[in-house]
C-alpha cells in the first residue's frame, strides 16, 4: 500500500474528505448541486460546471455564504473541446492531481414512444450522457492517478436495469453502457489506485424529473411501484455518492448502487 493511501486510511481519516479535490460536472442544479454541497461540506474542494453562466454564479455566491470551497466553470459537456478546456482548468486549480470525479451532468428528452426520436435525439443524448462521461474520464485519468486514491462515480438512473416507459429507451441504453463503464474502469484502474462506482437513482426530486411528477399519472404509479411509497431527495442521493468516494469503503469498486426506495426489487405490490 503506498504512503499516500496508507494516510488516508488512518482511523481519523476515514469519514472525512478534508484536503481532497473534487470535480462535479452540472452542478447548479438538482443532484450535482447536492452533490457539490455533500462533498464540500465533508471538506473537499471543489470545482464545478453548468451551461448557464448566471445560475453557475449564483450557485457559487451561495456556496462561498455558505463557507464551502467551490469554483466554477461555464463548459457544456457534451462538447470534445469545451471538456479538454474544463479538464486543463482542473489540472491547473488542484495542481495536476483530482481525487474525486462525479459524472453527473445528463439528461433525456421527452418523447411520446420510441419511435418518435430521431438520429438528432440519439446522438445528443449519448453526447451528453455518455460520451461526455467516458471522455472526462480519460482526461482525468492522469489527475486521478497521482492523486494515489482516486474516485470515479458516475450518475446513472434506475431506467439502465429495468425498463421504464415509452420515453426513456435512448436514456436507458445510455445510462445501461455507463454501468458497464463502471465495471471495466474499475477492473482497468484498479492497478492505478482509482476506484470506480455507479448509483442508479430512481425518480428524485429535481427540476429534471418535475414536469413527469407533475402530471398525476405517472407520479399515481411511481408511487405504487415504489414499496416505500415516496420519490426520493437529492439528499438521498448525495449521500451515498459522498460515502463512496470516502476513504472508509476503500475495497469497493465496480458497483452500480440502485438508490429506488425498494423500486427494482419488487417483484408484487399489494397496494
Ligand atoms: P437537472 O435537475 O436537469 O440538473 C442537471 C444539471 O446538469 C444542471 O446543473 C445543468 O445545468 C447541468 N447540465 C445539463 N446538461 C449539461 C451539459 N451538457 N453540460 C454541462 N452541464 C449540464 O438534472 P438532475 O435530475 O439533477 O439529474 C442529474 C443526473 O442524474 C443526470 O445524469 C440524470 O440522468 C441523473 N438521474 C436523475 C434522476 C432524477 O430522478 N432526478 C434519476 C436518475 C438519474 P445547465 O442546464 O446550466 O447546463
Amino acid at each position: 500500500m503506498s504512503s499516500e493511501v496508507e494516510s488516508k486510511n488512518r482511523p481519523d481519516k476515514r469519514w472525512d474528505l478534508r484536503g481532497m479535490t473534487a470535480l462535479v460536472t452540472g452542478g447548479t442544479k438538482g443532484l450535482g448541486h447536492a452533490i457539490v454541497e455533500e462533498v464540500a461540506a465533508l471538506g473537499a474542494i471543489v470545482h464545478t460546471c453548468a451551461r448557464n453562466q448566471e445560475q453557475l454564479n449564483e450557485s457559487i455566491r451561495e456556496w462561498k455564504e455558505k463557507g464551502f470551497k467551490v469554483t466554477g466553470s461555464v463548459c457544456d459537456v457534451s462538447s470534445d473541446a469545451e471538456r479538454e478546456k474544463l479538464m486543463k482548468e482542473v489540472s491547473s486549480l488542484f495542481d495536476g492531481k483530482l481525487d474525486i470525479l462525479v459524472n453527473n451532468a445528463g439528461t433525456n428528452i421527452y418523447k411520446a414512444t420510441t419511435l418518435d426520436y430521431t438520429a438528432d435525439d440519439f446522438k445528443f443524448l449519448m453526447d451528453t450522457n455518455l460520451q461526455s462521461a467516458f471522455h472526462l474520464s480519460q482526461l482525468a485519468h492522469p489527475l486521478l492517478k497521482a492523486s494515489g486514491a482516486g474516485n470515479i462515480v458516475f450518475v446513472s438512473s434506475i431506467a439502465s436495469v429495468v425498463s421504464v416507459n415509452s420515453q426513456f429507451a435512448v436514456y436507458s441504453a445510455s445510462k445501461a453502457a455507463m454501468n458497464q463503464l463502471t465495471r471495466n474502469l474499475a477492473c482497468e484502474w484498479a492497478k492505478d489506485s482509482i476506484r470506480v462506482n455507479a448509483v442508479a437513482p430512481w425518480f428524485i426530486r429535481t427540476p429534471l424529473t418535475a414536469p413527469s411528477l407533475a402530471d398525476e399519472n405517472i407520479f399515481k404509479e411511481v408511487l405504487i411501484r415504489t414499496p416505500m411509497r415516496r420519490v426520493g431527495e437529492p439528499g438521498e442521493v448525495s449521500s451515498v455518492v459522498a460515502f463512496l468516494c470516502l476513504p472508509a469503503p476503500g475495497f469497493l469498486t465496480g458497483q452500480v448502487i440502485c438508490i429506488d426506495g425498494g423500486m427494482s426489487v419488487n417483484g408484487f405490490s399489494m397496494g
